[in-house]
């Protein structure tokens, strides 16, 4: 089995031996983290990350902004730094050089080991991810808030995570969706970014996908699949909640509309920068850890409001070899319903253009809002329902979330108390 994962690199996977965990953490330093920090420790020590091993020092966050490579050369987009304030390091005592242990919500959650402690310059760290210093861009928001000084080092996970449901089957790791891929006899895979409940808009557009993928492949049997991986992060109000995101996609297979062997649903854990090109840059490495073959991006993949050009997230890739990435994107333009050609189209094929129904957030929430069973060319009726279910069984009602679903949602994750 190949565990070449991005940058040509093994796949990282760093995570105490539990014969020896309790020992190992008995005499350290207790850091609490907030929840970004646990997940990226769990990104980390699964290998979503790979080839990082922990928290980047400043050399490579130098590299990664300026170049967009880490220093040894491997293409890296977006900073993954570790921050503490002054005060918490004088008040936890930390130098370069020390090892700690990071715990979440009381529970272990990994050591670190302290090799440099530095100081940023946030504007430009901004200015050269973001493309912009305005603070109503979330990304830039996030680099602000970070704290006086960075640590960087590597992290050793003290145990798995306990991943909750409805979600638990759902976290598959570099290591395990390389078998699956495997076992499934795909020599090819396409993966599907989410962030939404599929409308048949989406459902096309795996499907289009898939075929992109498939190319010149032999028809004899279903070697090619679709995975589906949504991220699980932070949340802003208006976003579908999580649970509906990833079971909705998950019907789709269980319904049929997808063979069992040709589509595979999964989460990964990552609070979204809203990068756009950069995202999709960062995208691409989290799915090529993944073992997936190619990727596809549409318009404004991983875009926030009008700070980047609709297919920058195209073009960023033309900047890099088949060697610098692991993986292959498929473009995919921007695509409605037309109701002349009584089917999904792509942008430049039919000359309905005046005709055309857009996919907008805006119809399909006051679909879902209003609750009356959509067409199935917009809705299948089982992610329809679903969605429903959804609301009142995780989102106290509704589909998206709300201050009372922040409140009150079961966490996605859970560090076992050793
Ligand atoms: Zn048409």
């Amino acid at each position: 089995m190949s565990e070449i994962g991005h940058g040509g690199k093994q796949i990282v996977e760093r995570i105490l031996d539990p014969k020896s965990a309790k020992e190992k953490i008995q005499s350290l330093k207790k850091i609490p983290v907030r929840e970004q920090m646990a997940v990226e420790v769990i990104d980390l020590a699964y290998g979503f990350f790979s080839p990082l091993q922990g928290f980047m020092g400043k050399a490579d966050v130098d590299s990664v902004c300026k170049k967009m490579r880490l220093k040894d050369g491997t293409v890296w987009s977006i900073p993954i730094v570790f921050d503490l304030s002054d005060k918490e390091i004088v008040e936890y005592g930390i130098k370069e050089g020390d090892k700690v242990l990071l715990t979440y919500k009381d529970s272990p959650a990994a050591i670190f080991e302290v090799e440099e402690i530095y100081s940023y310059n946030k504007q430009e760290m901004a200015k050269d991810v973001y493309g912009t210093n305005d603070e109503k861009h979330p990304g830039v928001k996030l680099t602000y808030q970070t704290k006086d000084k960075f640590l960087g080092g590597k992290i050793t996970m003290v145990s798995k995570p306990v991943i909750n449901p409805p979600f638990t089957p759902f976290l598959i790791t570099p290591l395990e969706m390389r078998k699956k891929i495997k076992e499934k006899g795909w020599v090819r895979s396409v993966a599907h970014q989410t962030r939404n409940v599929p409308h048949t808009g989406h459902e096309w557009l795996m499907k289009g996908s898939w075929l992109s993928a498939y190319g010149e492949l032999p028809v004899e049997k279903m070697i090619v699949g679709v995975v589906v991986n949504a991220i699980i992060g932070e949340k802003r109000p208006g976003d579908y909640i999580d649970e509906a995101i990833v079971l909705t996609h998950d019907v789709l297979r269980k319904a049929g509309y997808f063979r069992e062997d040709v589509h595979l649903t999964s989460i990964s854990l990552w609070d979204m920068r809203y990068a756009g090109p950069r995202e999709a840059v960062f995208h691409a490495a989290l799915r090529a850890n993944l073992g997936i073959s190619h990727h596809m991006f549409g318009r404004d993949h991983a875009g926030v409001g009008t700070y980047y050009d609709p297919y920058d997230a195209h073009r960023i890739f033309d900047k890099f070899s088949e060697k610098d990435l692991n993986i292959k994107p498929v473009r995919v333009l921007e695509w409605w319903y037309c109701p002349v050609c009584a089917e999904v189209t792509y942008m430049g094929l039919c000359n309905h253009k005046d005709k055309i129904q857009n996919f907008s957030g805006t119809l399909i929430r006051s679909i879902i809002q209003d609750g009356v069973k959509p067409p199935r060319l917009i809705f299948r009726p089982e992610v329809f329902d679903l969605i429903e279910e959804c609301a009142q069984k995780y989102g106290m009602g509704s589909a998206y979330v709300t201050k009372e679903y922040l409140a009150n949602r079961n966490p996605v994750f859970t560090f076992p108390k050793l």
